[in-house]
């Protein structure tokens, strides 16, 4: 197992107090702390650019924030907790009485000790989010307040990190995370984290990667969506991808199926679950969710799986402040980045073949493909090296594909494929792109 627990205990501290949203310096300061580790390119895109029905909205940053009671003390402190602010809230600086301030102030009744986490990105307001502790022992009916906001929202640009590793063949996998979330880390750093280091194990590997891949870290939702009206024309072409998040919990582990249920992805995950012994929760697509919705859109349908563990909406630390660094632990990211590496070594390897002798078998023993050993099982299979290679060839008309033949064959795909690349050596058979 690959071991990068030190390495993500290091980037989860580095991200972590990052003010991050949908625009602003946050998510630029995150893309360049991830750029020390893998090359990505960070494009901007402008305030006001149309991107499909949507346009990008105003660049928000924040500096400080703050409420302070009559006398004059601090109750609140951006500096303390950036969940303390609702993300794009509006500059404000104005003495108020409770009632004044009290619609804007969000709390959850049922988790007191939880600050929630609440954006306004297309509705031009402000507020605070408290604990409901904070609310119940720090503010008076009676009293009045000094708010202070240091925003800005100005015309500026969206950020987004991108990085194609090419592989063999210029078909390309998806590999998307959302870089909008600030100081939580289950939704949405552990995502990003994953994301970093599978990148870093392609990098290294890139040689002998069958696919390309497109790497993207994206604001959720806007930075997908301008993503695709950016580059329509290569995202139209790609037909499977990750959407990586909500991967680090401390409970179960699941995965969210893509569109189509029977798209190979979804299987080579539950795959990779058996193979593992981990038991596992499957979500069956759903329109709700991430960035999964921008992609299996009609216009571009990519088949989109997600692995997670303490998948968002199920877990009550979700968009609160108690999905924190306790909540998520460096060792189950690390256990989560090795389950999908093993899930992209499968994906990788899944290719089609076409058998360029499709009259009559071909004499193997000519081409020095005859096993010496004969017939014997290879382990923990009921199939010979002979076995495959003739269904290998039986199938290989261009239609299947090499994880089609495995399951045929009941073998894992790293056996099929290291025929094939024999097959392929000597001429008998030839990769078929879509
Ligand atoms: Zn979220």
């Amino acid at each position: 197992m690959i071991n990068y627990t030190k390495d993500i205990e290091v980037l989860l501290h580095k991200l972590y107090p990052i003010t991050r949203s949908i625009t602003g310096d946050g998510n630029r300061d995150s893309l360049n702390i991830i750029k020390e580790l893998i090359p990505i390119n960070v494009i901007e895109y402008p305030t006001g650019q149309n991107v499909y029905d949507w346009s990008i909205p105003k660049e928000w940053n924040i500096k400080d924030a703050w409420i302070k009671n009559s006398k004059g003390e601090k109750i609140i402190d951006f500096k303390n907790s950036n969940l303390h602010v609702v993300s794009y809230s509006t500059p404000v600086n104005k003495k108020m009485s409770f009632d004044e301030l009290k619609s804007n102030l969000h709390f959850i009744k049922e988790l007191p000790q939880a600050i929630p986490y609440r954006t306004s990105y297309y509705n031009e307001n402000w507020g605070f989010c408290i604990s409901y502790d904070e609310y119940q022992t720090l503010f008076c009916e009676d009293e009045y307040y000094e708010v202070f906001i240091d925003s800005s929202l100005k015309d500026g640009s969206l950020s987004i990190g991108e990085l194609l590793i090419k592989g063999k063949s210029e078909k390309e996998y998806l590999i998307s995370c959302y870089i909008c979330h600030p100081s939580m880390a289950n939704d949405s750093l552990s995502g990003v984290i994953t994301t970093t280091f599978i990148a870093k194990e392609l990098l290294k590997k890139q040689a002998e990667l069958e696919h390309s891949y497109r790497i993207v870290f994206v604001p959720e939702t806007i930075g997908a969506i301008s993503y695709c009206a950016n580059n329509e024309k290569v995202m139209k072409k790609i037909d499977n991808g990750l959407v990586i998040t909500t991967c680090g919990g401390q409970g179960d582990f699941g995965y969210k199926q893509s569109w189509e249920k029977t798209n190979f992805i979804n299987q080579i995950v539950e795959d990779v679950f058996k193979q593992n012994k981990i038991e596992f929760k499957t979500y069956p697509f759903d329109i709700h969710g991430s960035d999964e919705r921008q992609y299996s859109s009609q216009g571009f349908k990519i088949n989109c799986t997600t692995i997670s563990k303490d998948k968002y909406y199920e877990y009550k630390e979700y968009h609160t402040s108690l999905d924190n660094l306790d909540f998520v632990k460096a060792e189950n990211l690390n256990k989560t980045l090795d389950l999908y590496l093993q899930l992209i070594e499968k994906m990788d390897k899944n290719i089609i073949y076409k058998n360029l002798y499709p009259n009559c078998e071909v004499m193997l023993s000519k081409h020095d493909l005859y096993p010496k050993t004969g017939g014997a099982l290879l382990p923990n299979t009921n199939v010979s090296q002979l076995d495959i290679i003739l269904w290998s060839l039986y199938y290989m008309d261009g239609t299947y594909s090499l994880y089609d033949i495995s399951k045929r064959l009941d073998v894992d795909i790293a056996l099929i494929y290291k025929e094939a690349k024999i097959l392929e050596s000597k001429q008998i058979i030839e990769k078929i792109y879509e």
